[in-house]
């Protein structure tokens, strides 16, 4: 049966990431996939979770089996990570499981969301991350866009998003990005998360929260502050938190799918639907990365380290994104790129053609995918002048 099969084509970043890798030119640089870069191009592993790792290196007493939820500690660590010392925590109204990355999170949220009504459709944010759509797609669920991203004024359709919402009904889900939207870098406002909370009051849909980047926008607190906002207000609320980028732990795989409904008692119950749909899906999740992330959220020493350590990245991209901007007007890249510096996250969108993406990687080596994203943490003080120059030079043509 298997030669019925067609191929499938490989993921546009993913295939963007090995031609990257097979180019020889000295001068390559690469703002295609979504993993933090240090001013050297590298990835390394945070001190904090070396620490982290050694101590349970000589800590960890079995590799017995973890369980359906996963780490108990690592899921209390976790719901105070994304809500903070909340009203909703303490009456027990939101209870986490520990999942395989941001990407088993949604996951389990899909399969949930299919158990709770499954004629729900899925509402992302026009642009988003391009995963969504398979991930709920293969839940059987059917995603619909609303509008979001401008790309004439580079900034929100914040008016048109409000249209729309107001036309979601309850029993569907709108899925909003916790901070540092990818793939735009446009938040919305605490005044605009107060204005879609509303909305759903009125209409009766549910939120689902995809928190992928806390730490990387404004603080671990700011960027929070929309989830809390509508934890605070709504009766029910969905969030699925990672912990790749804001711990490093990508291949590890650490995330976190966190359930809300209006009383303890109906979350117990949410908690034990969401807990059968994870063992069909994987069983359990992987022990390691989680308890790397527990030891170093219950441990006062190393937590201190870690939120340094964020704040040297969080400050890195910050400045990057003020430097860009420098940069592209020393060099007269033709265009008003402010924007850049406005955004949060890794994240943002040039705004070019596919033409001069295309020239920009067979010119010069630069890699960036056909939307035009950037990530901004690629850029350092060694390729800004080469990116601002070539870019300068392909625009003017
Ligand atoms: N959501 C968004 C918006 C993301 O950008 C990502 C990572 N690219 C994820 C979820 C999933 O992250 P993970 O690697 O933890 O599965």
């Amino acid at each position: 049966m298997f030669e019925q099969l067609k191929p499938v084509p490989t993921d546009p970043i993913l295939g963007l990431m090995s031609e990257y890798k097979a180019d020889t030119n000295p001068k390559k640089v690469d703002l295609s996939v979504g993993v933090y870069k240090n001013e050297t191009g590298d990835t390394p592993v945070m001190r904090a979770v070396k620490k982290a790792e050694q101590i349970r290196l000589e800590t960890e007493t079995t590799k017995s089996y973890l369980g359906l939820a996963g780490d108990v500690q690592y899921n209390e660590l976790m719901t105070s990570l994304v809500f903070g010392d909340h009203a909703t925590v303490k009456a027990n109204r939101i209870k986490t499981a520990q999942t395989p990355g941001g990407t088993g999170s949604l996951r389990v949220a899909a399969e949930f969301i299919k158990r709770s009504n499954p004629n729900a459709s899925i509402w992302v944010t026009n642009p988003t991350w391009a995963n969504h759509f398979s991930i709920f797609g293969a839940a059987g669920l059917e995603t619909k866009e609303f509008p979001y991203f401008d790309f004439d004024t580079m900034g929100l359709k914040f008016d048109e998003m409000v249209s729309t919402l107001n036309t979601v009904p309850a029993g569907d889900v709108v899925l909003l990005h916790a901070c540092c939207h990818n793939p735009s870098g446009m938040d919305l406002t605490l005044e605009q998360w107060q204005i879609v909370a509303d909305i759903s009051k009125k209409q009766g849909f549910t939120f689902l929260i995809d928190s992928a980047y806390q730490g990387f926008g404004k603080g671990l607190d700011e960027d929070a502050a929309g989830v809390r906002l509508l934890a605070d207000q709504l009766d029910e609320l969905l969030v699925c938190a990672s912990c790749s980028k804001n711990f490093g732990l990508y291949r590890d795989r650490v995330g976190a799918f966190s359930v809300m409904t209006a009383t303890a008692e109906q979350t117990e119950i949410a908690y034990s639907v969401a807990l059968n749909v994870i063992r069909a899906i994987y069983s359990m999740p992987p022990a390691h990365g989680a308890a790397v992330v527990a030891n170093i959220l219950s441990n006062p020493e190393l937590r201190a380290l870690w939120e340094e350590e964020l704040q040297e990245k969080r400050t890195r991209i910050n400045g990057l994104r003020s430097y860009i901007v420098e940069k592209f007007k020393e060099h007269n890249v033709p265009g008003n790129f402010d924007f850049i510096a406005k955004q949060n996250g890794m994240f943002s969108f040039l705004g070019i053609d596919k033409e001069a993406i295309q020239t920009l990687k067979d010119d010069y080596s630069i890699y960036i995918v056909g939307s035009s994203r950037i990530n901004v943490a690629g850029v350092n003080k060694s390729n800004a002048d080469y990116l601002a120059k070539a870019l300068a030079t392909v625009l003017n043509k």
